[in-house]
């Protein structure tokens, strides 16, 4: 299909400031393209260092990038602050939560995905998920909030019992985390909790962690956790979460005080209420070219898109896959501008990796190399600070890293707005 803006600059709206959202704003960069990037936060999240947001290793800025400062990069790309409600297809025209209406010539969708509950009893009242910076932080409140009270109050069994739902990558870091925030701060930072009575237990209903991982990493992983003392319960899955406690579909009730929520992630329902035909997931259907069928001028990237990797199955919902579909959409975008058609895109797998604290993490490589323990651990860290937006970030999250792992200590524990 051919560009009705050609030699005109068409007016690019990106809606969604995430991995993919950014990509194809860094993509245009040095194209005519006017583009005009909306999120709901005026920054963007790395998502994938919330959970050190969470356990009070990093600080809220270190993993927040403002929008503005990213737009002012991207050559005449300017910013939004907006949540998008709808989308006017007829009038080419976005709307946003503020009655604010925006027109556009190319529009991508790239707002990503939420929590998924999986429609278990109680799990979105009580659970807390980790996908926001809000969400990281009510989950920093709330467990240290637990630990003051209980140590001012005393406490029982339950209300220092951490339950983690979900053996994925985020699951194993947080459990991973909390054991090693357990054995190092905790009965030193609070000398009157009884440190052994504070359980971390990781609940999956497979009957191994880290799905997606080679067999040898995900047994590593398990050892890991639970040379830390993680309690992993393979094989169960929740029935219902409660106020108090979480209980198995064993039956087995499991007193907790925190419950975090880390089980998956499932489509935004506002992909549903924009009309777009949706697949597995409820991820919106996307051509070869990241194009929807009926909407030639429309792309849909990242967690959002139901894109098909070499193997025919959707792609893992995972920053490489979300910043390469990002640049493809920048890539056709240009083409179309100047006259030329789109290409299919290709996924180049980069490997997968997780880590499940000081010097033990997992990574597969793109040529099948498998890493565990240290080297794993070293890549893992690279690669995250590498990966992280601006320089003052990169900086904090060493200085923050340098002093918990070698000094072995927490760079901040605040209980921000406790
Ligand atoms: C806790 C956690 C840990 C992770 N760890 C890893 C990891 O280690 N490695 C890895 O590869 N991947 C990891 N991921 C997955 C990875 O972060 C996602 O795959 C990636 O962020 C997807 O990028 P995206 O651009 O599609 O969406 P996102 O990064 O989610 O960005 C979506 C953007 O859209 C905005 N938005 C949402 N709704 C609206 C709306 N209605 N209007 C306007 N704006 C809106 C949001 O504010 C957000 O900025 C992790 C994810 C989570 C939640």
């Amino acid at each position: 299909m051919h560009d009705r803006a050609v030699g005109r600059g068409p007016r690019v709206v990106v809606v969604g400031a995430g991995f993919a959202g950014l990509a194809v704003v860094t993509g245009l960069r040095r194209t005519r393209a006017r583009v005009l990037l909306i999120d709901r936060h005026p920054y963007h999240t790395f998502q994938p260092l919330l959970y050190q947001v969470a356990t009070a290793g990093l600080n809220p800025g270190d993993v927040a990038f403002p929008a503005r400062t990213l737009v002012r990069r991207g050559g005449r790309a300017d910013f939004r602050q907006g949540r998008l409600t709808a989308v006017d297809w007829a009038a080419r025209q976005v709307e946003l939560a503020d009655h604010g209406r925006v027109a556009y010539d190319y529009l991508v969708l790239a707002f990503g995905a939420t929590t998924n509950y999986l429609g278990v009893a109680g799990a979105e009242q009580h659970g807390l998920p980790i996908y926001t910076l809000d969400d990281a932080l009510a989950v920093r409140r709330r467990m240290f909030g637990s630990l003051e009270r209980a140590s001012a109050f005393g406490s029982d069994h339950g209300e220092l019992t951490v339950v983690v739902v979900g053996g994925g990558a985020t699951g194993i870091e947080m459990a991973g985390t909390l054991a090693e925030l357990r054995a190092a701060t905790l009965a030193r930072d609070y000398p009157r909790l009884d440190a052994a009575r504070a359980r971390v237990v990781l609940v999956e209903r497979r009957d191994h962690l880290l799905a997606g991982f080679p067999e040898r990493l995900r047994r590593y992983a398990l050892s890991a956790l639970a040379r830390r003392g993680v309690e992993v319960r393979l094989g169960e899955s929740v029935a219902r979460v409660g106020a108090t406690e979480v209980v198995l579909g064993s039956g087995a009730v499991i007193p907790a005080g925190l419950v975090v929520w880390a089980a998956g992630v499932g489509a935004d329902p506002l992909a549903g209420r924009l009309g777009c035909p949706q697949g597995p997931g409820g991820r919106i259907c996307v051509g070869p070219d990241l194009r929807l069928a009926d909407e030639p001028a429309v792309f849909v990237a990242g967690d959002l898109a139901a894109a098909l990797g070499p193997d025919g199955a959707p792609l893992p919902q995972l920053a490489q896959p979300a910043i390469q579909m990002g640049r493809h959409i920048a890539a056709q975008i240009a083409r179309l501008s100047q006259g030329g058609t789109t290409e299919p895109f290709r996924y180049r797998d980069r490997g997968i990796m997780a880590t499940i604290g000081r010097r033990a993490a997992v990574a597969e490589l793109s040529g099948g190399l498998q890493l565990t323990g240290t080297v794993a651990w070293v890549a893992w860290l690279g690669l995250h600070l590498v990966t992280l937006l601006g320089t003052r970030n990169r900086l904090s999250v060493l200085l923050n890293w340098a002093w918990r792992y070698l000094a072995w200590r927490r760079g901040s524990r605040v209980i921000v707005g406790g």
